[in-house]
C-alpha cells in the first residue's frame, strides 16, 4: 500500500475541492458572518503566509485565545497547515494558570479575541515568549490596547497570499495541536496532538456508530473550541464539508435554541450544564427542535434525567460520550446495539446513561484491587485506555510517569463494565467517597437526586467523619418555584428506596449555583472546601 501522511492541511484541501460552497456560519461580536468552504480556505491561506511573514516556523506554538467563530477555524488549519502548532488556550481559566500555559507551550504568536485582550494586557508582563499579538475583530480600526506588537487579524489577511500553499514537509507524526487540560486537578498538564491522530480521530467522528458527522450535518460545537478542540468536530466537519454553525462569543441559551430552529442544526456538542440550561429555554420559549438528530453530551455525567427529558419530552435523540484531553477526546459513545432495542424503555434509557463502548481503534483495560476486572457490572477498576488518538505522554511534565505506564493511559476514572462491554464511570479516583470501608459513587448520587422534579442541579462530595472515615453531603440547586422547606426529606426520601441505606447522603445543603471548572464540570474542590466552612471543620 502507499503511505501517505495523514495531515490537518489535507482535510481543508478537501474542502475546498469538493466542498467549496457549503457553508460555515459564524457570530461574532458585531455580526453574523456566512463563508462557504472555498472562502475559508482561501483566508486560512492568506494566513498561513502571514504566518510565515510573521516568523513562524515548523514546530513553533501558536495560541488562541478565542471563541467559536470562523476566524478560530482557520487558526485551526493554518497553524498546522505551515508546520506549526495549533495551542487553544481555555480562556476562563485563572491569569496564573494562562500564564503558565502560555510561557510552557513557549506560544510565539497569539490570537486573541477582541474581549479577551484586556486579560493578556494585565498579563504581558509575565508572558516571555510571545513575539505578535494579532486581535481577532470585526472592526475596521485596530482597538487601542498596551499590547506591542499588536496586529488586526483582517487588515493581515489583507495583505496575504490566497494561493499560499500547505507546508509539504510535514510527517504525519509530528505535532499539529497541543491542549492543556482544564485543572480540575492540579496544575494544568499539556498533551500534542500528532497530525495523524487528529485525522484519525476525524474518522473516528464520522463513524456511523460514534458521531456519524456527514456532509449532510448542519453541526453546531457548542463545546468552546479550547475545551479538546471542540472535541475534534470542526476538523471533522470541514473534512467532511458538513454546515458548520459556530454560536460566537459568550452565547446564551436562548441563541443556542434559536440557531438550532434558524440553521436547522442537526448535531450539537457540549457538556451536561450547556444542556440543562438549554432544557430550560425549551421549556419556556417555543422552539422547533425538530432537525436535530443528535445531541453529544460529555465531559461530565450526563443524568438520566436529562436524557430523558430530552428524548422523550422535546423527541431529541440524546447520545452520552467520554473522553479527555489525552484522548483527543472521543472514546466511548453509549448507543445501543441491535439487539438492546428489545429492552423495556426504562433499561434502554439506563443503558444509555452509561458512557458507552469503545469506539473502533481504541482498546481499554479496566484494572482493580486484584488485575483486571470481570465484565459483571460489579467490580470497580481504573480505566485505562490505549489507541491511534491516546497521548503518550504529557509534554515537559513528570506526572506523565504515573499516567502512562507501559503504553497505557491510565484515565483516573474508575468505572464498572457490564457484558456487553458497556462502561459506566463510577466516579474520579479522587471524588469516590470512602465510608465505612466501603465505596460510594458521587456520580450515582448525583444522577439520582438530579432525577428529582425540584433540582435542577446536584454535586455530592466526602466530608471528613470520625467514624466512617467519609460521608456524602449534597449539594443542590432547586429549579425555580420550589421551597428549601422540606425540601431535604423529599430529596432523602425519593433516594431511600434506590439506595443502601450508607449511601444516603448525611445532609443536603442548598446553594443558588454549584461552582464550576472553567468549562462547566462540578468544581468538587472549591465545594468541598464551602462546605467545610458551612460545618466550620
Ligand atoms: P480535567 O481532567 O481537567 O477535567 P478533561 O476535560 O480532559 O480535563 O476531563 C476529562 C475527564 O472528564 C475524564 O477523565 C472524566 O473524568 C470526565 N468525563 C468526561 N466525559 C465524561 C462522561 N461522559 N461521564 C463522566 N465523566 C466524564
Amino acid at each position: 500500500m502507499m503511505h501517505v501522511p495523514l495531515t490537518v492541511g489535507s482535510m481543508l484541501e478537501h474542502a475546498e475541492k469538493f466542498f467549496a460552497k457549503k457553508q460555515v456560519i459564524s457570530q461574532t461580536h458585531d455580526k453574523l458572518h456566512h463563508f462557504n468552504y472555498g472562502e475559508i480556505g482561501q483566508r486560512t491561506r492568506r494566513l498561513m503566509s502571514v504566518l510565515d511573514e510573521l516568523g513562524a516556523k515548523k514546530g513553533d506554538r501558536i495560541g488562541t485565545l478565542a471563541w467559536n467563530h470562523h476566524r478560530h477555524l482557520e487558526v485551526y488549519f493554518a497553524a498546522p497547515g505551515i508546520g506549526a502548532v495549533l495551542h487553544t488556550i481555555n480562556i476562563r481559566l485563572a491569569p496564573e494558570h494562562i500564564i503558565y500555559i502560555i510561557n510552557h507551550a513557549e506560544d510565539k504568536i497569539l490570537f486573541i479575541d477582541e474581549d479577551i485582550l484586556p486579560l493578556i494586557e494585565k498579563i504581558q508582563g509575565h508572558l516571555k515568549t510571545v513575539e505578535a499579538f494579532v486581535v481577532m475583530t470585526d472592526k475596521d480600526e485596530k482597538p487601542k490596547s498596551s499590547l506591542k506588537p499588536l496586529y488586526s487579524y483582517e487588515e493581515l489577511l489583507h495583505t496575504g497570499d490566497p494561493s499560499y500553499s500547505f507546508n509539504t514537509d510535514i510527517d504525519e507524526n509530528d505535532p499539529a495541536g497541543m491542549c492543556y487540560t482544564s485543572a480540575t486537578t492540579g496544575k494544568p498538564k499539556s498533551v500534542i496532538y500528532s497530525h495523524r491522530g487528529i485525522v484519525l480521530h476525524s474518522y473516528a467522528l464520522g463513524l456511523a456508530d460514534s458521531a456519524a458527522i456527514s456532509e449532510s450535518d448542519v453541526a453546531m460545537p457548542v463545546v468552546p473550541q479550547f475545551h479538546v478542540n471542540a472535541w475534534g468536530i470542526p476538523f471533522a466537519c470541514t473534512w467532511f464539508g458538513s454546515t458548520m454553525v459556530m454560536p460566537g462569543p459568550r452565547f446564551t441559551p436562548k441563541r443556542l435554541a434559536e440557531f438550532i430552529e434558524r440553521f436547522n442544526v442537526t448535531i450539537t456538542a457540549g457538556v451536561p450544564t450547556i444542556w440543562l440550561g438549554l432544557l430550560r429555554e425549551l421549556e419556556q420559549g417555543n422552539y422547533n427542535t425538530s432537525s436535530l438528530r443528535a445531541v453529544l453530551c460529555g465531559g461530565s455525567a450526563a443524568p438520566l434525567g436529562l436524557i430523558k427529558a430530552f428524548e422523550q419530552k422535546y423527541n431529541i435523540p440524546f447520545y452520552h460520550a467520554y473522553g479527555a484531553t489525552e484522548t483527543t477526546p472521543l472514546a466511548t459513545v453509549s448507543r445501543l446495539k441491535s439487539y438492546q432495542q428489545e429492552l423495556t424503555e426504562d433499561e434502554k434509557l439506563e443503558e444509555r446513561s452509561r458512557q458507552g463502548i469503545l469506539v473502533p481503534g481504541l482498546e481499554m483495560k479496566i484494572i482493580g484491587s486484584d488485575g483486571e476486572v470481570a465484565w459483571n457490572d460489579e467490580e470497580m477498576g481504573e480505566l485505562l485506555l490505549r489507541g491511534h488518538w491516546i497521548a503518550d505522554e504529557y509534554y515537559k511534565d513528570d506526572r506523565s510517569e504515573n499516567a502512562f505506564v507501559d503504553g497505557w493511559f491510565h484515565t483516573g476514572d474508575v468505572v464498572t463494565v457490564d457484558e456487553e462491554g458497556t462502561i459506566k464511570i463510577v466516579d474520579r479516583t479522587n471524588d469516590l467517597i470512602k465510608s465505612g470501608g466501603e465505596w460510594i459513587s458521587s456520580v450515582d448520587l448525583e444522577n439520582a437526586i438530579m432525577a428529582h422534579e425540584a433540582v435542577f442541579e446536584a454535586s455530592v462530595i466526602a466530608i471528613p467523619d470520625a467514624e466512617w472515615q467519609e460521608r456524602p453531603v449534597a449539594c443542590v440547586v432547586l429549579n425555580e418555584g420550589f421551597s428549601e422547606n422540606d425540601m431535604k426529606d423529599k430529596i432523602l426520601e425519593f433516594l431511600r428506596p434506590q439506595f443502601a441505606k450508607f449511601w444516603l447522603p448525611d445532609d443536603v445543603l442548598f446553594f443558588d449555583e454549584i461552582p464550576k471548572t472553567s468549562v462547566g464540570k462540578f468544581l468538587k474542590r472549591q465545594l468541598r472546601e464551602d462546605v467545610k466552612a458551612h460545618y466550620n471543620l
